[in-house]
């Protein structure tokens, strides 16, 4: 398959632009100094024993000097110091915390003392001062492990092999498709190649006489393929024919007198249904007609109980004019339940009168 061809590593392969691997020097430039305790490397010469720390037994780190004229790292003078009551450890002599002080005459002799690389294991000849240890594996040191520069690399290596591993080795260098020309990390490139690139020649999955089908024209061939399964346009209207879209073709000729039929069935349930529905909607406007005559007949009444209450209410006021009159004396009122009594009758019973 061609997609498993090997690439020409130098045709193909993109130049990355120069690594900066000398940093300015002067940027990170200052003394090493271990996290706990003096100096481990190895020395050129023997140490002296005024260089070693009374504690660690180290050549000594930030050298601090107490009353008693003994020496102690920075690191271990605190330790030493933060117990309840500081003894010297080489002449048990008490120590006062505000009489040590930084030996700074004797850290300037020991960062002068030679010592070989930490990375003489690893290959590195080189002799140094201890002061310019940080500098030369920051800057300089051929055997210090750097990391990849690039951040999906989780490769450590020396940096001596750095431009190489970054150029020719690192599996996150960018490569060129074949197929497409495009750019990807060399790692996902088999990828790229069997999923997602499309210009990559893939055959068909119904197995038919198309050969030279590209990876991007795979859907559009997908809906034409002779082999794809297909449904019948007329499923809707009940056919269950089922097959390749070339099998459809030869259906939908061979099968309109079966066609016409479905359809036929489909219409006449439709017009049943239709019917149906015309039966429904002539009962509902009937009903509403007699719920429309119904209003009317209550609004009639309404308007007749109105026109008898005002009958009524003339009539009383009649009655009380006439008995305020110069026959009659003032004292008389209109007896209460009297001769005339008006009755209004409720609008549930219609066919009362008075
Ligand atoms: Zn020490
Ligand atoms: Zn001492
Ligand atoms: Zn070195
Ligand atoms: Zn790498
Ligand atoms: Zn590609
Ligand atoms: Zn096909
Ligand atoms: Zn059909």
């Amino acid at each position: 398959m061609e997609s498993s061809k090997k690439m020409d590593p130098s045709g193909s392969l993109q130049t990355n632009p120069p690594l900066k691997l000398h940093p300015d020097r002067s940027a990170g430039a200052s003394v090493f100094v271990p996290e706990q305790g003096g100096y481990k490397e190895r020395f050129v010469k023997s140490v002296e024993d005024k260089y070693k720390c009374e504690k660690c037994r180290l050549v000594l780190c930030n050298p601090k000097q107490t009353e008693c004229g003994h020496r102690f790292c920075d690191s271990c003078m605190a330790a030493v110091l933060s117990s309840t009551s500081p003894k010297c450890t080489a002449c048990q002599e008490s120590i006062i915390k505000d009489k040590v002080f930084k030996d700074n005459c004797c850290k300037r002799e020991i960062l002068a003392l030679q010592i070989y690389c930490r990375n003489e294991s690893r290959g590195c000849a080189e002799q140094l001062t201890l002061g310019h240890l940080l500098v030369h594996l920051k800057n300089d040191c051929q055997f210090e492990e750097l990391p990849c520069v690039r951040a999906d690399c989780k490769e450590r290596v020396l940096r001596k092999d750095l431009r190489d591993h970054v150029d020719k080795a690192c599996k996150y260098r960018e490569a060129t498709c074949s197929h497409c020309k495009s750019q990807v990390p060399m790692i996902t490139l088999q990828k790229h190649e069997d999923t997602d690139c499309p210009c990559v020649v893939v055959s068909c999955p119904h197995q038919c006489r198309v050969q030279t089908l590209l990876r991007s024209e795979l859907s559009a061939h997908l809906s034409e393929c002779v082999n794809a399964p297909s449904t019948c346009s007329f499923k809707r209207y009940g056919c269950v024919f089922q097959g390749t879209n070339q099998q459809m073709k030869a259906h939908e000729a061979s099968s309109a007198v079966q066609h016409v039929d479905l359809l036929k069935e489909w219409s006449s349930s439709l017009e049943k249904k239709v019917s149906l529905l015309q039966n429904e909607s002539v009962e509902k406007n009937k009903s509403i007609q007699s719920l429309h005559n119904q209003i009317c007949s209550f609004e009639i009444e309404i308007e007749r109980q109105k026109e008898m209450l005002r009958n009524n209410e003339s009539k009383i006021l009649h009655l009380q004019v006439r008995g305020l009159g110069p026959r009659g004396g003032s004292s008389r009122t209109v007896p209460k339940g009297g001769p005339v009594s008006c009755q209004v009758p409720t609008l549930g019973r219609p066919g009362r009168r008075d």
